[in-house]
């Protein structure tokens, strides 16, 4: 028989490890080690010479294990396994979701360049792209959520440095309240802007939906990001982050990751890979259990909106192309108004029982927080006005808890507030 194509969640036990190489261990044991024992003098130098990129690899040569900075058994094993999800022809592993999203950044734009960005995006992002990259020359624009590529096209138009544009980096589905960006549309304005020997690249934070639920790549994307520390992780006990895609660029990227030294260390990457293993079934109950969740706040009196991307209206046609393209599962992020403002919706989060009051998502547990005044505040107003993040919006992680239990304290502190 022929050997039949294995789907991810089958090879996230094994891909990339070879137990005759580790004593027969079923496991990938954590390479706790800072550097390698050459056996010659020539190995090394020939080492050397592939990772500073003095000559290409032979074909039937590998890449031998030098530093951990450079690499590492642990963080190649992983790597390997995380290109299954997202079919990257590579990837690399950072220490945080920050430290991914800001290596790429830099090392795709440089003084003068323009980077157009989605707004609002992960609060540290924004940062980073608001008070770090302009520090150094780069110019920055940004767009919303909803907004038609005509209106993009003009907005980099006004800029008048449309002729610099580099990258464009987007978050879709937007935090907190899952607000969607076509990723096709990202890649057309990219490719009607670049020209020459200029390519401009486009990179995607899949945070929120993967690597289960949509592969921006496939959607045109040239970079997805992630904040490891939210699904991969998935016990809130790690921060880490990942990129991936083309060998080509992905070698840029980690060439950039040896000299800022963020990449993640063997013993986070040892956990990354223990919780692959489990990712699909986790996913697959939180989302499950997300689907009760928003069924049960909608029809609460309480609640004035709900948030979730499962309730698209069909007429909203913008939106539900997007969603039925890019994504094949409604997630387990929402998030609602709460009627009333501030006031009830603290007495909401201050009475729940089951469910943490604490940022970060994807975690087994249950996780909920007021973003215009936690993971939001820095947000301008204007732009808290356009993207619904009120006073009375709550934005809840649903985890792998009971859905009845859930559902439970849900309404336990909804009734607390009258
Ligand atoms: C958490 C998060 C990040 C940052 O990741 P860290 O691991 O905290 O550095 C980036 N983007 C999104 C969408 C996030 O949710």
């Amino acid at each position: 028989m022929k050997n039949k194509h294995l789907q991810p969640e089958s090879l996230m036990m094994s891909y990339g490890y070879k137990p005759e190489l580790s004593q027969g261990a079923v496991k990938t044991p954590i390479f706790r080690t800072s550097t390698f024992v050459f056996n010659t003098a020539e190995e090394g130098k020939a080492f050397f010479e592939v990772a500073y990129g003095l000559r290409e690899k032979g074909e039937h040569e590998e890449m031998g294990l030098i530093y951990s900075r450079l690499n590492n058994p642990d963080l190649e094993i992983l790597e390997n396994r995380l290109t299954l999800w997202d079919k990257a022809e590579d990837c690399a592993v950072f220490e945080s979701g920050m430290a991914a999203i800001s290596t790429v950044l830099l090392e795709c734009l440089s003084p003068g360049d323009l980077l157009l960005y989605s707004s609002p995006v992960y609060g540290g992002t924004d940062f980073f792209i608001k008070n770090i990259l302009t520090k150094y020359g780069i110019n920055v624009v940004g767009f919303r959520a909803g907004q038609t590529k005509k209106e993009i096209v003009e907005i980099l138009k006004a800029s008048g440095l449309s002729d610099k544009l580099a990258l464009i980096h987007i978050e879709t589905p937007a935090n907190p309240t899952n607000a969607l960006i076509d990723i096709n549309m990202c890649r057309e304005i990219a490719d009607e802007f670049s020209g020459g020997d200029k390519k401009v690249l486009v990179a995607v934070d899949n945070t929120y939906m993967g690597p289960l639920w949509s592969h921006p790549l496939e959607h045109g994307a040239d970079f997805v990001l992630y904040s490891a520390t939210k699904y991969i992780g998935g016990h809130s006990d790690i921060i880490a982050g990942a990129c991936l895609g083309s060998k080509q660029l992905m070698k840029r990227i980690k060439g950039l990751r040896t000299f800022l030294g963020n990449m993640t260390s063997p013993w986070t990457g040892w956990l990354l890979m223990r919780s692959l293993e489990t990712l699909k079934p986790r996913m697959e109950t939180q989302a499950r259990n997300a689907a009760k969740v928003a069924e049960f706040l909608q029809h609460h009196t309480q609640v004035e909106k709900v948030y979730y991307l499962g309730f698209i209206p069909k007429e909203d046609k913008l939106n539900y192309t997007i969603y039925k393209k890019q994504y094949n599962s409604p997630g387990a992020m929402l998030a609602f108004d709460i009627k009333g403002g501030e006031k009830e919706a603290f007495k909401f989060l201050n009475q729940l029982k089951l469910i943490k009051l604490a940022v970060s998502l994807g975690s087994t547990e249950s996780l909920a927080q007021h973003p215009a005044t936690m993971t939001h505040i820095d947000v301008s107003d204007e732009d808290k006005k356009a993207n619904f993040i009120s006073e009375k919006l709550i934005r809840i992680s649903i985890g792998v808890e009971n859905h009845e239990d859930i559902i439970w304290d849900i309404e336990q502190a909804l009734a607390s507030i009258n």
